[in-house]
């Protein structure tokens, strides 16, 4: 089409790049959830809310390295904090004072957590979640939601981003599809229902509540297409672990910016555990988890009774726990309410350019998330997802990129400070424009 014509004409330093890396990084990129086809956008430079490509394209960056870079790119509190620390080292072989600052932050911030440990990808925040969950119950299964995304630890990442048909029955161990490598067990100990369905909740609580270690959810699915979870769902979760002793695990690594509180302030939850990452590091690798210190306190040395392992050479590195705090410094509640405030614009400006053309097209979010679906069906979980056009999807990203506007393959994205209305306005104007070209 005109839009992948165009889009291949500007970018073909990208385009050469990628026969480079072929050829030393499978598939051209380990960054395979960003624009990846025909070929992935390689970016040289950033700046605010700007990238710029090797063909000096430049784009305003509505996905902010997935959600993590909340003040933008080169935020200059940000570098100069980062800065002093680099002067000194990138990594002590000992622990920098700041580690406990940034939990001290943390624990003050949002409500249900009395203590921290960090490590360095959500991923591996969920991994240490699910490890003190299991720790503390001594039970093994993990309760999870159709399309809940939770990094990429086996135990989590079975039937990850294979949405099942609206009308399929629903499989409790779904089938792990292109996740070879995975052990058999690990799908007899993951348990699914659909997302934002209180009742299934219920049911698989009451059919085998006391078998749960941990109940893992996002209060909003983020990777899994920006869905809010509704207040019910979420209560429901809460009350029915507690009745079975189940450990509540509150994925965090994106709504964290929800409030000061995260989402959880928002739902007026109080989770067992939370898991963090993304903008805590203020732009470096990071992961953390949170929570109650009777299940916490499991992973002090063994020779304080702990009794799960937690290790890592980089883990509350001071670079990322500098940056960090500079980052949560600047995310006051008015900036995160003028954030929001920003995100709403945002929702209904696309919104309005849907109902104006009467396509087929629905914008989900909250706060400063945002993701754009391509079907008639109302999105309320994974099941509708599945629902999506992923060919209109593809053109609608690669069309909002020919018009300066960057957001991952599946067009999910969120905000930063350093954004305005005008920036905005931007942006719903380039979606208006896609629109006007995949429907002419
Ligand atoms: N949990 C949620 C809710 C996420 O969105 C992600 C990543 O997008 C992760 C966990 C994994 O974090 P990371 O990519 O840092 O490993």
């Amino acid at each position: 089409s005109a839009i992948v014509r165009r889009f291949r004409e500007s970018n073909r330093k990208s385009a050469e790049h990628e026969q480079r890396a072929r050829k030393v990084v499978p598939g051209g990129t380990s960054r395979a959830t960003m624009l990846q086809k025909p070929f992935p956008v390689y970016l040289a430079d950033a700046r605010g809310a700007s990238v710029w490509d090797l063909d000096g394209n430049e784009r305003l960056d509505f996905n902010n390295n997935m959600l993590a870079m909340i003040h933008g790119h080169g935020h200059p509190e940000v570098v100069a904090a980062v800065k002093a620390q680099l002067e000194r080292t990138s990594a002590f072989t000992s622990v920098s004072e700041r580690e406990a600052e940034l939990a001290e932050t943390l624990c003050g911030r949002v409500a249900s957590i009395d203590k921290v440990t960090f490590d360095n990808s959500g991923t591996e925040a969920v991994m240490m979640a699910i490890r003190l969950a299991r720790a503390y119950t001594g039970r093994t299964r993990i309760l999870r939601f159709e399309g809940g995304y939770h990094g990429f630890y086996d135990p989590v990442i079975t039937g990850s981003f294979s949405n099942p048909p609206v009308d399929a029955p629903h499989d409790p161990h779904p089938p792990v599809r292109d996740m070879a490598g995975m052990p058999p067990g690990v799908t007899e100990d993951a348990v699914l229902v659909p997302y934002n369905d209180a009742e299934a909740v219920r049911r698989v609580f009451r059919e085998q509540g006391e078998r749960l270690a941990a109940v893992i959810v996002e209060p909003m699915l983020g990777g899994g297409g920006m869905i809010p979870g509704l207040p019910d769902f979420l209560r429901t979760i809460r009350e029915e672990s507690a009745k079975t002793g189940t450990v509540m695990i509150c994925d965090e690594v994106i709504t964290l910016r929800f409030a000061t509180g995260g989402a959880q302030e928002v739902y007026g939850l109080a989770p067992d555990l939370t898991t963090m990452g993304k903008i805590i590091g203020g732009g470096y690798p990071v992961g953390a988890v949170g929570g109650r210190a009777e299940i916490m306190d499991l992973c002090r040395p063994a020779d304080e009774g702990g009794a799960v392992m937690t290790m890592g050479t980089f883990n509350s590195n001071p670079v990322t726990v500098t940056a960090g705090l500079a980052t949560l410094k600047l995310l006051d509640k008015a900036a995160i309410d003028r954030l929001n405030g920003l995100g709403d614009r945002l929702r209904k400006g696309l919104s309005d350019c849907i109902e104006k053309r009467q396509v087929p097209a629905r914008v989900t979010g909250a706060a400063s998330c945002f993701d754009i679906h391509f079907t008639r069906r109302e999105i309320n979980n994974a099941r509708d997802v599945a629902t999506d056009d992923e060919a209109l999807q593809q053109v609608c990203s690669l069309g909002l990129a020919n018009r300066g506007i960057l957001v991952s393959k599946s067009r999910k994205g969120g905000l930063s400070t350093v954004m305005d209305e005008g920036i905005i306005d931007r942006a719903v104007e380039a979606f208006d424009d896609t629109l006007t070209e995949m429907t002419a």
